[in-house]
């Protein structure tokens, strides 16, 4: 949530500022801002809307002009999206200019307390609060510079904080921050950016460091230092970006979404590359290794996650007991880390994030550890934060994701639960050969994707018809019962069609009343256990004048006497079969907001990258 880019150094900065925010676009878009120093003057140009939105007023003002900057998108949440309420916020005393992702949680008290001292405010965010507060504390005569009083105001906030400040009297310092929000510093020559991720930062340089929460960090175009807020000084890491540009751009395709669609093929080669070893029938998860006899030893465990990669740690429930023997559940991060769980002795929580930054997972994550657990971590962005504090991890290794919903990460999700299981099955009772099998099978799993793509045409045509409904179901059992919830969240968000999902028998105990005549109904109806239930489920819309939209077993002719359309998915083993089904039904989310018209990297209200609790 939320977009920061920042610069300091000794080049004209509004251009290179602009083109990092359109990289980080897809953290939040309700409104854009950038500010810099000019002519000794801190100069705000902010919009509600997009990027695009900012440049066109700042074409009308005649842009802004300075070698010290920020910018910002943003996600908002406290206040409307309104002009006043777009960052960067300054302060009213001191020349104070900030922007922030993240919420302080007291921003009610501090702003009381701010009022009271005669500051008058512009917006209703609780941004502007920390603004006031900064230049409230900004000191000079006394020894208060600007590092010294975004400390001082840190030390005072509750709540969640990736910030950067500038201040008009130190015109060549930039100040940033974090609690919570991720913020990354790019180490150039001469000259520093601060950004939300690296991708905003990596076609100027591939030196950077994150910074870890309650540090601060200040940077002049001739050094930095970085300290705690209680200015401890701290040594950074400085890590090389593993970033290639190629990945973050669009390329031939229309949106990111479709763009990461088709390239799950090549994603998930490379998850699997160097960790299948179909000839000794074992997985090789380097990340795991020292931690292979607690693993072993697990008696319990637990997936935690929000949306999508909920839904992922959902097959991984079913794929723990399947593969490995060992009891699973799923749990939303948000439920869990609040109601008091209990954790036993040899528990494993595995927090599933794409990005592992997002607020719930990480706080549930620590929850766990700190009643005892061992944390993993299967997470997709390198270096992040739930990759920095859980013990130990698998990397998904599909690339950066943009589109806001998710699609290859789901399905390295799904593939590394896959090879996490195994790893633990082959360690407490598969034999060699068994575990052979299943990995020959999750080989073959990228061309069989290939293969469903092929079939995007027709996807299309069919959702076509379909595209005026304003209700749909998603249904399936067993394995296929997260794809459902899947394939109805994936349409639910870019198209803004209501659907639900649910596990196909459940609809007989109450939703089957919303079925009238016509409403599509998408049952997940490949080859498995429950494939004759699944055909029962299917008469019991079909009776009720639903129409059935079936994604099936290739060679299932059957199918066509129950079902109105059906996409094919190549045969595979049902616990694998996930990484195939979700595909027919990520192409017909995109087409159905394609067709109705709707910015698909960008749906409304939503943002990538949940921050925030
Ligand atoms: N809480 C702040 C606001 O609503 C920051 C939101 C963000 O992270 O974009 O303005």
């Amino acid at each position: 949530m939320c977009g920061i880019v920042a610069y300091v150094g000794n080049k004209q900065c509004q251009n290179l500022l602009l083109e990092g925010l359109k990289r980080l676009e897809y953290r939040g878009y309700d409104s854009a801002g950038i500010a810099t120093i000019q002519d000794g003057h801190i100069r705000v140009v902010k919009t509600v809307g997009r990027v695009a939105n900012l440049e066109d007023k700042l074409e009308e003002v005649g842009g802004v002009r300075g070698t010290i900057g920020m910018c910002h998108t943003r996600w908002a949440t406290h206040g409307g999206v309104t002009d006043p309420n777009a960052h960067p916020h300054t302060d009213d005393k001191s020349g104070i200019c900030l922007i922030h992702n993240g919420i302080i949680e007291n921003y009610a008290s501090l702003k009381t307390y701010l009022e009271e001292k005669g500051h008058k405010f512009q917006s209703q965010t609780d941004t502007e609060v920390l603004a006031m507060l900064i230049g409230e504390l900004y000191s000079p005569s006394e020894g208060v510079d600007l590092e010294a009083a975004v400390q001082a105001a840190l030390r005072e906030v509750t709540g969640a904080y990736g910030i950067v400040v500038m201040c008009d009297k130190e015109p060549d310092t930039l100040v940033a921050a974090r609690k919570g929000s991720p913020l990354m510093v790019g180490v150039g020559n001469g000259e520093y950016l601060v950004a939300s991720d690296g991708s905003a930062v990596v076609s100027h340089t591939s030196q950077a460091f994150a910074l870890e929460d309650y540090q601060v960090v200040k940077l002049t175009p001739k050094g930095f230092r970085t300290s705690t807020i209680h200015n401890v000084p701290v040594t950074p890491k400085i890590q090389q970006l593993e970033i290639e540009l190629e990945s973050i751009e669009l390329g031939a395709y229309s949106h990111f979404m479709q763009k990461e669609i088709f390239e799950q093929p090549k994603c998930l080669s490379n998850t699997f590359r160097g960790r299948i070893d179909t000839r000794d029938g074992k997985v090789v998860l380097g990340g795991l290794a020292s931690f292979a006899k607690e693993l072993t030893r697990a008696k319990r465990v637990i997936l935690l996650g929000q949306g999508t990669a909920l839904h992922a740690a959902m097959i991984g429930e079913y794929l723990m007991e399947d593969l490995a023997k060992v009891c699973a559940v799923a749990e939303y991060a948000s439920e869990f880390r609040y109601r008091n769980p209990i954790i036993e002795e040899n528990t494993v929580a595995i927090a599933v994030s794409q990005s592992g930054e997002t607020a719930d997972t990480l706080a549930a994550l620590q929850e766990a550890k700190d009643r005892g657990a061992l944390a993993l971590g299967v997470i997709n962005v390198v270096g992040s934060t739930m990759a920095r504090e859980t013990d130990a991890g698998v990397y998904l290794r599909v690339g950066p994701e943009i589109g806001v919903a998710s699609t290859k990460a789901f399905v390295g999700q799904v593939a590394v639960l896959t090879l996490v299981s195994i790893f633990l099955g082959r360690r407490r009772f598969m034999s060699a050969d068994q575990c052979a099998e299943v990995l020959k099978a999750l080989e073959t799993v990228p061309d069989k994707i290939q293969r469903i793509l092929e079939h995007d045409a027709k996807i299309k045509s069919v959702t076509e018809r379909y595209i005026d409904r304003e209700n749909w179901l998603f249904l399936g059992r067993g394995y296929n019962y997260p794809t459902a919830l899947e394939g109805a969240l994936k349409l639910k968000e870019i198209s803004y069609i209501h659907a639900e999902g649910m596990p196909a028998a459940e609809m007989k105990h109450g939703p089957i009343a919303l079925i009238n005549e016509g409403m599509p109904a998408v049952f997940i109806a490949n080859r498995g256990r429950q494939y004759e239930k699944v055909i029962s489920n299917i008469q019991e819309v079909k009776a009720r004048g639903g129409r059935i939209i079936a994604v099936a077993t290739e060679g299932d002719e059957q199918i066509k006497r129950h079902a109105d359309d059906v996409f094919y998915v190549p045969d595979i083993p049902e616990a694998l079969s996930p990484m195939l089904t979700v595909i027919p039904l990520q192409l017909m989310a995109y087409h159905a907001a394609v067709l109705r018209g709707h910015d698909v990297d960008k749906p409304r209200n939503l943002a990538k990258s949940v921050t925030v609790e």
